[in-house]
């Protein structure tokens, strides 16, 4: 519901005025007071003003919104049992991760901004790994981003409605994914140990990105292999099955490491993962992988640690803080409420770039 239509509306029909009496003392027409009020537009701060004015309110009270109130008790972990101390530090993150949702749900609903998730395989049970490959397809297929080379995967899938959060945590746990009620959710952990290249960061999104979208025939499906479905999503998310047979051809008899540095700089998949993607689809053969494995090897040992840069995005949760920005650009909220959301003291706030419209 549209929160400023509402609360012109109530605030009209108290003050006993008809839709053309505010209309004509606004200096609008009717139908776009009816609009207003039905949510089909949205005043812009000057008319508000004026509204604001002839009924007799304070300008933020069209921004008031009523006490946040949507029951989130628990954070549901696909499996916590990767976190140290399981109860301990699982509750800790559970805490955490509630408290940023919370707050992001209020942003978005003081912004109207919600995202419904909707999951683009959701009747697709995989048995098997070209079930995997049918899978990455359709999502990318419904998702309308093709073939095409993922920029900021980050971005792509808070644009779905899907909550990323990053945190900071001395656990083995490089990601996590669950739900908090029906918002799938992202937990990336950007801790020493795991603060690694980013496409390191892009293959655990879209490992989780599998756990969260794909359903498993959990009779058939141990964990294990869950595990090594998810990993195969992970890849062929990043890069698809039809661009590595065009890239590569087949029956290849070598393969250079600076044909796979332009891969991985184009796609964001490590070299790593790039050779044990050409293996499972059946590219190159073992002899082949042994051989590149060794001389890819030969050059970490020689220093040369982040051969290839992937350089187009550092997969950092972005979404919120641009809401935050839009919030304080649009005056929907002050400083301080800005910085009880965000966690980010007022003074630097001012780095998120906020022009400063003074409109009221
Ligand atoms: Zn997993």
């Amino acid at each position: 519901m549209n929160t400023i239509g509402s609360k012109i509306s109530d605030l009209r029909k108290q003050a006993n005025m008809s839709l053309q009496g505010l209309a004509d003392q606004v200096d609008v027409s009717k139908a776009a007071i009816q609009q207003y009020e039905n949510g089909a537009s949205i005043p812009g701060n000057q008319i508000l003003k004026r509204i604001a004015t002839v009924l007799g309110v304070d300008f933020w009270e069209f921004f008031r919104v009523p006490k946040f109130n949507i029951s989130i008790e628990s954070v549901k972990f696909r499996d916590g049992n990767k976190l140290n101390n399981a109860t301990e530090e699982e509750n800790e993150v559970k805490k955490h991760v509630l408290s940023i949702v919370k707050n992001y749900l209020e942003l978005e609903s003081i912004l109207e901004a919600k995202i419904d998730f909707k999951n683009p395989i959701e009747d697709f049970i995989v048995h098997s790994n070209a079930d995997v490959e049918k899978a990455v397809k359709k999502v990318r297929r419904k998702w309308k981003i093709g073939n095409a080379p993922i920029d900021s995967l980050t971005e792509l899938l808070e644009d779905k409605g899907i909550k990323i959060i990053a945190l900071e945590r001395d656990t083995k746990s490089g990601g996590l994914s669950g739900w908090v009620n029906n918002i799938p959710l992202i937990v990336i952990n950007n801790s020493g140990a795991h603060k690694r290249e980013t496409t390191r960061k892009r293959f655990t999104i879209a490992h989780e990105l599998g756990h969260l979208l794909m359903k498993f025939d959990i009779t058939n499906i141990s964990e294990d292999l869950e595990e090594i479905f998810c990993n195969r999503f992970a890849a062929a998310f990043l890069f698809v099955d039809e661009v590595a047979f065009e890239k590569f051809g087949k029956n290849r008899t070598s393969i250079s490491l600076g044909e796979l540095k332009d891969l991985k700089e184009t796609y964001g998949i490590s070299i790593q993962s790039i050779i044990f993607r050409l293996s499972s689809l059946k590219l190159i053969d073992d002899t082949i992988k042994q051989e590149i494995i060794k001389s890819y090897d030969l050059l970490l040992d020689n220093g040369d640690e982040h051969f290839g840069n992937y350089t187009k995005s550092d997969e950092a949760p972005i979404r919120f803080r641009k809401l935050i920005r839009i919030a304080l650009t649009e005056k929907r909220i002050e400083k301080n409420k800005a910085s009880e959301l965000s966690g980010i003291p007022i003074d630097e706030l001012q780095n998120l770039a906020i022009k400063n419209f003074d409109l009221i």
